[in-house]
């Protein structure tokens, strides 16, 4: 019997698990990479089941115009003709492309290269505004620079894990059984989980705090001010190394000047709160853990700085065991900040506004046209399209019908505009809608990199060719670039040639920026099918890449310092009312990823979570007539409304309810739960504030 393996990476979430597929013609099997350093061979239980993902149902086989199946050549030149069109008649700006963090670094290059070179527009946002962009903001203004100075062995070699709205084990589960695993060897490693619900991560914990929804600026704040009084910062670090703390420490004097206000403010006990200051700043070596319960707000950037406050006061950052450190959601959503896929961004890491950096990268990729401003982010791209700005969209291995704030205005908008589709599934929410459908490969079959949270660069490679017409991303790209007239600069004959580019062009940080792949620029096609996982910065002093940054103390701001932020804490923009009376949060549960396309077809996932739900308080339950096991219809302030299972917990606060965000019109009718939520977005980071919606609920 024939046999071979591949080596590739999961598909999955930002903790980029390294995969090994062992092949024969009768079966694939799936294991962890013994030696990949994400997860030294451990899976969750969505990564063991990706052997059964391999035929997904409902794959989209051939390109698609107004539903009837065409050529290649007649997509490609449908598409290239609209855009085209649209923007001889409207300009540059009236067309956009709407990505994911599901792309692999190499596509994400290419459709940012067309986009900003070529077509002479910033209009390229992703689905990882919905989930990182805070983080991005928060690193930027603390930095210098969007950079995650930790990596996972610093979880292992912290004496303290704080995990601020994370549901770690659940959304990250194999660095949840890395810390868990630390904790065996290490009875002493405090953990501290800070979350409204106790979920699975918070029960456990040393410590939960179920502070009230949106106090966590508050609680951190007053940590800072905590730490200022006991004496507890580290002088010399903060003097040499860091500016801005008087103004920090002035405006968290104002908002948590002692325990018993945060306690107050953020609904908690007085003891619990001094518990938690009096360990961290007794504790030398700490990792705070940040994800989406801090950045999914209207003030998600400055809670994100609120948390790095605490650790550049006390100097724990670049040492081993000691670093704020965000937890990406997505498996390359790191890789497209990377590249520039953010309507604010540049290739590279380099800055729209910045006329050196621009004139660089148009030099680099001989580009005729370049964007001057920034470009309109996820929610606004999307008003764009339903206020008739957008003529012509792209939207390509997501699913914002249902993944966008106020999905069904997004449903209705996208009716009214040229909307291409890429994508390896025919009936998505989003599918359903596109002029154009353009079959796209999927994992197993793509070739290219992914960068995971802690800049590990690591490699997919297929297991077998892509089924029917589809085919790689980047391919597309460079196939519509050329009818558009721009070939000479996407003619790549594969990823590796991409790769290298992109690894050419950051060698323009040089002693400006980290994000530094010099080292790659000239790497062989052999060698980049061999590539190992490195972490970036990866360059001639440093070929091996760099774990760990900051060691040497210097940020890449100006005067290599870097900064405090002050933070004047905000509440959530839409609070509960009389009419609204809940607080409605979303979030994944264990076994599904996204919008169910490929972990809904697999029976032993779905059956843990057969359905959409809601999670209730028991008394909430009884006071508001729902029956544990019945149905409850849910509405928001967009007018919408879902009918899902009730679950009633008391892992849920009074007052709050949770639906996860998984379910949609293909798995479920009348189950979309961001179209519950407003459009309320961060003013720096333009993240939605999904975790925050006022909310009604009644027996259905
Ligand atoms: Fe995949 Fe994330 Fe699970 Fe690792 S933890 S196997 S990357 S889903």
């Amino acid at each position: 019997m024939d046999s071979s393996s591949v080596f590739t990476t999961c598909p999955y979430c930002g903790v980029g698990c390294g995969v090994q597929l062992e092949w024969t013609t009768a079966s694939v099997t799936v294991s962890g990479l013994d030696d990949h350093p994400a997860n030294l061979g451990r899976l969750c239980s969505k990564g063991t089941a990706l052997a059964e993902t391999l035929e997904l149902p409902d794959r989209l086989l051939y390109p698609h115009v107004g539903g009837r199946r065409v050529s290649w050549g007649q997509a490609v030149a449908t598409v290239a003709e609209r855009f085209r069109a649209a923007i001889t008649r409207h300009g540059p700006d009236s067309v956009a492309f709407y990505v994911s963090g599901q792309l692999l670094t190499e596509d994400y290059y290419v459709a940012n290269k067309l986009m900003k070179g070529f077509i002479g527009s910033a209009n390229i946002d992703t689905n990882s505004r919905l989930c990182m962009s805070s983080a991005v903001a928060a690193h930027k203004r603390a930095f210098g620079e969007d950079l995650v100075p930790g990596c996972y062995e610093d979880i292992e070699q912290a004496e303290m894990v704080v995990l601020a709205g994370s549901n770690t084990a659940w959304c990250h589960p194999v660095l949840f059984r890395r810390l868990q695993a630390a904790r065996e060897r290490n009875p002493d490693l405090y953990v501290v989980a800070i979350d409204p619900r106790r979920t699975y991560t918070a029960s456990s914990a040393d410590l939960h705090l179920a502070l009230a929804p949106g106090s966590d600026a508050v609680l951190w704040n007053g940590l800072l001010v905590y730490l200022a009084e006991q004496d507890a910062m580290d002088r010399d670090f903060v003097a040499r190394h860091t500016a801005g703390l008087e103004a920090a420490l002035a405006a968290a004097r104002k908002s948590a000047p002692d325990i018993d206000a945060v306690a107050w403010r953020c609904e908690l006990s007085a003891g619990d709160v001094r518990r938690f200051y009096q360990r961290f700043a007794a504790t030398g070596r700490v990792v705070s853990c940040y994800s989406q319960g801090l950045g999914q707000s209207s003030s998600g950037t400055d809670k994100i700085n609120a948390l790095i406050n605490c650790h550049l006061a006390t100097g724990r950052i670049g040492r081993p065991g000691a670093t704020p450190l965000s937890l990406t959601g997505q498996p390359n959503a790191m890789g497209g900040r990377e590249v520039g896929g953010l309507a604010n961004q540049l290739a590279a890491h380099r800055e729209i506004e910045d006329p050196e950096a621009r004139r660089q990268v148009q030099d680099f990729w001989n580009a005729p046209a370049m964007p001057q401003r920034p470009g309109l982010k996820a929610v606004e791209l999307f008003d764009a399209v339903a206020g008739g700005r957008i003529k012509a969209l792209w939207i390509m291995a997501t699913n914002p019908a249902v993944s966008l704030p106020e999905a069904g205005k997004v449903r209705r908008a996208l009716r009214d505009c040229f909307v291409v589709v890429s994508d390896c599934v025919a009936n998505s929410d989003t599918a359903r809608l596109a002029d154009v459908l353009l079959p796209a490969a999927t994992w197993g079959e793509k070739d290219g990199t992914v960068t995971n949270s802690v800049r590990l660069i690591s490699r997919q490679r297929p297991l077998r060719p892509p089924p029917g017409e589809a085919r790689p991303d980047w391919w597309i790209v460079c196939q519509v670039a050329r009818a558009m007239g721009f070939g000479s600069a996407f003619a790549y004959n594969g990823p590796a040639a991409i790769f290298r580019e992109h690894a050419a062009l950051s060698a323009l940080n040089r002693g400006r920026r980290l994000f530094d792949l010099s080292a790659l620029a000239d790497l062989s096609d052999e060698r980049y099918e061999r590539l190992k996982p490195l972490a970036w910065p990866v360059t001639a002093e440093n070929p091996r890449g760099t774990l760990r940054l900051f060691v040497d103390r210097r940020f890449p701001t100006p005067d290599g310092r870097a900064r405090f932020v002050a933070v004047t804490p905000r509440p959530p923009v839409h609070p509960a009312a009389r009419s609204l009376p809940f607080v409605l949060n979303s979030g994944r549960v264990r076994d599904h990823w996204h919008t169910l396309t490929r972990t809904g077809a697999v029976p032993s996932l779905s059956g843990h979570d057969p359905e959409p739900f809601v999670e209730v308080n028991p008394h909430d339950a009884a006071a508001f007539g729902l029956e544990d096991g019945g149905l409850a219809e849910v509405a928001g302030p967009t007018g919408g409304a879902i009918v899902v299972r009730v679950r009633c917990s008391y892992r849920q606060r009074r007052g709050s309810l949770f639906v996860p965000m998984h379910w949609n019109g293909a798995f479920a009718a009348r189950a979309w739960v961001n179209d519950l939520v407003p459009p309320v977005i961060d003013p720096v980071s333009g993240q939605p504030e999904s975790k925050h919606a006022p909310a009604a609920i009644r027996p259905f």
